[in-house]
């Protein structure tokens, strides 16, 4: 189906990629939006793309046909870890960076608002899929030709009505849906496959319409939203986790947020970003885990089914 939105030909060409959509005038959108820089050597970048091409060959992202890392603008450092990222996994022919400026107030806004602007640009384009990562995304398994014909298997089997399939997530609850895939509801957005029915959604949900629609487990952010939206699946065991970066959301905690109670030193400190990024996994397993158990007990008659 899908064919990559980058080629080299688009990435050596002069000056940013076209065809932005985004609030600001076409010149400044378009600005906002970058390939993955080329790195001389990444065998990906040096690829010629033909049949036999041994990094062609190797890692096929093409159930996706738009993918996009969001990265701000001033953060050049962060820029360069997820481009690194890409390099290794086969993905820097086909991310576009979006590279937004800092919302002047509020750092979920501007992250909510980031993630609009890649669904707007993804729809734009045509897409029916597309990747979207947050700069912090680190592949925790290894990416090859074998797994990713697994994944792309795995979203074959997802019902018509889907919205996310996560690559990465914080489960908050889970069902397993097929032996590699979770029915979810899951916080996190650092790495997630959206169908166009969430590309649709997020086109017309900007952050003043989250009344009523988020899950406060998750906090008030985009994630907390995807939380609570249903139709939600997840890649098992996932593939990629949320390095510890120093988030700029818990920057504004710290500078805003007193800590007053013992939980503060988890939800207001780097303490947090650290425990999120070492337990992603296993609180997958965990609640995995959880999620088997309650569905087995619910198939011998032992606990009713939820409604
Ligand atoms: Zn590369």
């Amino acid at each position: 189906m899908a064919t990559a939105i980058l080629d080299h030909e688009i990435r050596n060409a002069d000056g940013p990629a076209a065809g932005a959509a985004d609030d600001a005038s076409p010149a400044l959108a378009a600005a906002r939006f970058h390939p993955v820089p080329i790195d001389p050597s990444c065998p990906h970048c040096r690829s010629t793309g033909t049949a036999g091409d041994l990094a062609v060959d190797t890692e096929d992202w093409s159930f996706a046909d738009a993918a996009y890392c969001i990265s701000l603008e001033e953060r050049d450092d962060r820029m360069q870890a997820a481009a690194r990222e890409f390099h290794r996994t086969g993905l820097c022919r086909r991310v576009l960076f979006h590279r937004p400026t800092r919302h002047p107030t509020r750092v979920i806004e501007g992250i909510w608002e980031a993630h609009r602007a890649v669904a707007r640009h993804a729809l734009d384009r045509g897409a029916e899929r597309a990747l979207v990562f947050e700069d912090d995304v680190r592949f925790t398994r290894k990416i090859t030709s074998q797994r990713l014909a697994r994944v792309s298997a795995a979203i074959d089997r997802l019902p018509d009505d889907w919205t996310i399939f996560f690559l990465g997530h914080w489960p908050l609850r889970a069902r397993f849906h097929t032996a590699d895939t979770l029915a979810t509801a899951s916080a996190c957005a650092h790495a997630y496959l959206a169908s166009r029915r969430l590309l649709h959604w997020l086109e017309t949900h900007r952050f003043a319409d989250r009344a009523g629609r988020i899950d406060k487990r998750a906090g008030a952010g985009i994630d907390a939203a995807y939380a609570r939206l249903g139709g939600c699946y997840a890649y098992f065991p996932m593939l990629a986790v949320q390095a510890v970066l120093g988030s700029d959301h818990m920057a504004e905690k710290k500078r805003t947020r007193p800590i007053r109670r013992f939980k503060h030193l988890v939800t207001r400190t780097s303490l947090g970003e650290v425990l999120l990024s070492r337990l992603m996994r296993p609180n997958e397993f965990i609640i995995a885990g959880i999620g088997a158990v309650a569905g087995a007990a619910e198939r011998l008659g032992l606990r009713r089914t939820p409604n």
